[in-house]
């Protein structure tokens, strides 16, 4: 058994931050289930959202949230993030994140992205989350206090409760160790969740492989609530080709005169919305989203090619080569595009430091729900809620005395044996992504959710003999969680009987005059495969 002050998992800007943080005063473990870099805040483009410049003011970046959550952000988060927004850029900036200066120096260069009503966007040229990341990480990797375990991945959180012991707290995890195949006992006074988001539970998604969920499913099996999980986020474009995982087409190409089609040409945005092609994210993703599912298509077209050659090029440089790279010249040919889950806005209820209903045990970034995004994230606004609960977690920690932790149990494996057949994991997690594509994407009815959680209990019970009866491994820890996430996200669509934000129903269709969040408690419901079965304590 190993023990630490701090076990983080996750390395994405949240856990990193939290990590740097603490780390001048507690010894730290950080998991992190690929390398460190495997993380969505590595692959973030646009930027983080701060108020820096004078023009600018708090009450309007509160203001461009709070319309963005459509009634259902907590004002009293938003004020606080809004707040820390400049303090911690600059702690960033100290750290050493080369951030894009203006032309003549004066200052840093701010970009406006949708929905802000000011320039508010600090960014490193279209890479910012790499420059995050690499620069923290690096840090991290550095520090004498920090000890990095990489390619381990965290099967379950070690609550009291579990293991008998007489209190309510959270006193470590157990973590798989993925090139041994053995999972190890980390006893930790401080546990923190920063496992990012949730895409990898739909078909077609922007998000890393990482992105399978593992917080929330934890964080639900060891008994906290779980909110807002029908808000998911989709991008309208993402590339749509065999060989392209995850390709982003920016915004941008919309807003310099791509016009999307379908198969055979025609154009069919004006038809949904007076503003055509360039209507808001979630009219753009639903108008598509609408036309595939009406013709039984596979994708869309964007089309930029009507455009100069040298300005296509010059603009979207990156895009071309990537498309070159599969045979398409957007110069000449329209852009294969399908929309893709993109962000999770709920998560793991957690206060304004980031603690979770679990004494001990912490939320932050993506994988938790603080109540900044309510029923809509505003762009640029994940980064910062990373760093601002990363910091909040930080404080309240090194805020608190130091405590013992008991002896836990080992994992146990006497009673499991080795896997018979791969093929059922990635069968189900195939399976499991396209009809939560198909019936709880964009657009929902009760029809499609019904038949979504049918599926899911199927799969449960396949899974779940798995998982009892056998070695675990990283594909199977992930499935599990996913499948734990998709029940989740169905059950919350369930319980909304409206639309608002990015939760469309058809059945639905209108908004009621009450904004109330989406909270699921454990205790109300049967927590899908909630005991370790095959794998008990001593
Ligand atoms: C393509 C793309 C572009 C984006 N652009 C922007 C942008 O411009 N601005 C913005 O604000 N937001 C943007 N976002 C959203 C933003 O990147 C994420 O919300 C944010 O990075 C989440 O950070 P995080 O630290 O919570 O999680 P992540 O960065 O996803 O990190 C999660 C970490 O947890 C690890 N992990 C997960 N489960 C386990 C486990 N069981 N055991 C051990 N480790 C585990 C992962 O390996 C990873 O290291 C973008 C997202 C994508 C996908």
């Amino acid at each position: 058994m190993r023990q630490y002050d701090v076990l983080i998992i996750g390395s994405g800007l949240a856990g990193l931050t939290l990590a740097l943080k603490v780390a001048t005063e507690k010894k730290v473990c950080l998991v992190s289930k690929r390398n460190v870099n495997d993380s969505a805040s590595n692959w973030a483009q646009g930027g983080i959202a701060a108020v820096l410049t004078d023009d600018d003011s708090i009450e309007a970046h509160i203001h461009d949230t709070l319309i963005a959550g459509a009634g259902l952000c907590d004002a009293e988060v938003t004020r606080l993030v809004a707040e820390h927004g400049r303090e911690t850029v600059e702690w960033l900036i100290a750290e050493g994140v080369p951030f894009t200066r203006e032309d003549d120096d004066s200052g840093f260069h701010l970009t406006r992205e949708g929905g802000h009503s000011h320039r508010r966007i600090i960014h490193a040229a279209d890479a910012t989350g790499h420059a995050v990341q690499k620069t923290l990480a690096e840090k991290v990797r550095e520090h004498a206090n920090i000890d990095v375990l990489e390619d381990h991945i965290a099967v379950d959180l070690i609550t009291a409760r579990k293991v008998g012991i007489e209190s309510a707290e959270c006193l470590g995890a157990y973590v798989l160790d993925n090139t041994t195949g053995k999972v190890m006992t980390i006893g930790a006074q401080h546990t923190i969740l920063a496992t990012g988001g949730t895409g990898k539970v739909y078909l077609y998604t922007t998000n890393p492989d990482v992105s399978t969920g593992d917080g929330i499913a934890m964080a639900w099996r060891a008994g906290c609530r779980v909110a807002n999980m029908e808000f998911i986020q989709f991008h309208p474009t993402c590339l749509y080709h065999p060989q392209a995982k995850s390709f982003l087409i920016t915004e941008a190409v919309r807003g310099e005169g791509g016009i999307l089609t379908l198969p055979d040409g025609t154009r069919f945005m004006p038809e949904h919305d007076a503003r055509a092609e360039l209507a808001p994210r979630d009219i753009v993703a639903r108008a598509i989203d609408f036309e595939m599912k009406k013709r039984g298509i596979d994708c869309v077209y964007l089309d930029i090619s009507h455009q100069p050659a040298d300005f296509v090029l010059s603009h979207f440089p990156t895009i071309y080569r990537r498309c070159m790279e599969l045979g398409i010249d957007i110069t000449k040919q329209p852009i294969p595009v399908v929309p893709a889950a993109h962000y999770c806005c709920g998560g793991i209820m957690t206060d304004h430091a980031g603690r979770t209903d679990i004494p001990g045990l912490y939320a932050i970034g993506e994988t938790a729900c603080t109540g900044l995004h309510g029923a809509n994230r505003l762009a640029s606004n994940s980064l910062l809620e990373c760093l601002v609960f990363g910091q909040a977690a930080a404080e309240d920690i090194l805020s608190q005395a130091v405590k013992d932790v008991p002896p836990l149990p080992y994992w146990d494996e006497s009673r499991v044996t080795d896997a018979d057949e791969e093929i059922i994991i990635t069968h189900n997690w195939n399976e499991l992504r396209r009809f939560m594509w198909n019936y709880v994407g964009i657009v929902r009815t009760n029809k499609r959710l019904a038949r979504a959680l049918h599926r899911i209990h199927m799969l449960r019970d396949e899974v779940h003999e798995f998982y009892s009866n056998f070695r675990i491994s990283n594909n199977l820890v992930e499935l599990r969680n996913l499948l734990q996430v998709a029940e989740l996200i169905v059950k919350s669509a369930m319980e909304r009987h409206e639309s608002r934000g990015l939760h469309y129903s058809k059945d639905y269709p209108d908004m009621l005059p009450d904004a109330v969040p989406t909270v699921l408690e454990p205790s109300n419901y049967y927590s899908l495969l909630d005991s370790q079965h095959g794998h008990h304590h001593h």
